[in-house]
């Protein structure tokens, strides 16, 4: 089972909370924690593993043999990314923006694009114990983190009991390491920044069709509007952890919680059995339809097809006429370009 531990928003205690639930099966089978917050790895902080080997991270960034060039602007056409250009008798690419899909170099009528690898982090891994700990780490300045996160994501062995711990936020990095995750995990404080947070992350798990659970940290600092939140959209509160000094001091020491205050160990273990639970039952109701995800015009589709492809869907494209839609299409018929009803599901629904 794949438990993704993620945040709307920094500090909630999500690191706190995977390490936690990783420790307190520690002696129970097999274990794997995946740091996937690249940018700021810290749960090996928490969890102390021994860490035995280095792997550098490499995208594959476009160079373009000018000499094979004729210039035609295939390749800057489908960079779903706008980092490839062809101005006049020049090919500029920017390397920054490039995510190393290999679609210029794949689609190239010449084949004058060869790939070259640049080094953008690392991935280290380790253990303690039965628990084995893989964590990636972004080098400084890259913009990046999925292609790391892909990468450590790669070790993920699914006969075990694997942990997820994401990045804050709701940007690319989230959807990236929560992606394929049997369960998600939100942990969020009774704050209204809490909330608010709390919303977004779980329209990310629901366009990817996860089913979600909340742990709320720091009970007894804000209000209860969180908890009305999580009950009016019928979404499980699964622990709730106090506004507790020992459990902050613990924290700032870095020391794990089960370490500290080992009377936690059997709330986290109640805790994952609660997700073993709703997993099973989700399973069994999971929908495998195609949903309806936009109306567009030929040039924006080929940009949503490659985004969701990345982000793991199957893409059908279905065309339709003008006059058959109510909105207005005077610009895309103006362009010549053909419009589509975009509709998309899960690869892993489609492989169950
Ligand atoms: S697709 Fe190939 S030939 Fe065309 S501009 Fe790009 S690099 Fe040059
Ligand atoms: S590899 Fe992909 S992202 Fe990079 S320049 Fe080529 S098409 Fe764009």
């Amino acid at each position: 089972m794949i438990i993704s531990v993620a945040s709307g928003k920094g500090g909630t205690g999500k690191t706190l909370v995977a390490t936690s639930l990783a420790l307190s099966l520690k002696g129970k089978g097999k274990v794997q924690l995946l740091d996937c917050d690249v940018e700021e790895p810290n749960a090996h902080i928490f969890l102390c593993p021994t860490t035995n080997q280095s792997q550098p991270v490499f995208l594959p960034i476009p160079k373009v043999d000018e000499t094979k060039c004729t210039y035609c602007g295939k390749c800057a056409e489908v960079c779903a990314y706008n980092a490839i250009a062809v101005i006049k008798q020049k090919v500029l690419v920017f390397p920054e923006l490039c995510h190393g899909c290999g679609a210029c170099s794949y689609l190239c009528p010449e084949s004058a694009i060869t790939e070259e690898g640049r080094e953008i982090g690392v991935v280290e891994t380790g253990s303690l114990g039965n628990i084995e700990f893989i964590q990636g780490r972004l080098a400084i300045g890259e913009p990046m983190a999925p292609p790391i996160i892909r990468e450590v994501k790669r070790h993920i062995d699914p006969t075990k009991e694997v942990i997820i711990d994401v990045s804050p936020g709701t940007s690319c990095p989230v959807v990236e390491a929560v992606k394929d995750s049997d369960f998600c995990l939100l942990v969020t404080e009774p704050t209204p920044f809490g909330l608010n947070d709390l919303s977004l992350a779980v329209e990310v798990t629901r366009k990817l069709g996860i089913s979600c659970g909340v742990v709320i940290n720091r009970v007894g600092v804000g209000n209860e509007k969180v908890e009305s939140y999580c009950h009016e959209q019928g979404i499980p509160i699964l622990l709730k952890i106090p506004l507790d000094r020992k459990i902050a001091t613990l924290y700032s020491k870095g020391i794990s919680l089960i370490e500290g205050m080992p009377r936690w160990r059997k709330a986290f273990l109640r805790l994952f059995q609660d997700i073993k639970e709703i997993v099973s039952a989700s399973q069994v109701m999971k929908p495998i339809d195609w949903q309806e995800v936009a109306i567009d015009g030929e040039t924006h589709v080929k940009r949503i097809t490659a985004m969701y492809e990345e982000f793991g869907f199957e893409v059908r494209l279905e065309e339709i006429k003008p006059e058959e839609l109510e909105q207005c299409t005077k610009c895309l018929q103006e362009r010549g370009e053909k419009i589509y009803r975009v509709y998309t599901r899960r690869k892993k629904e489609v492989d169950e």
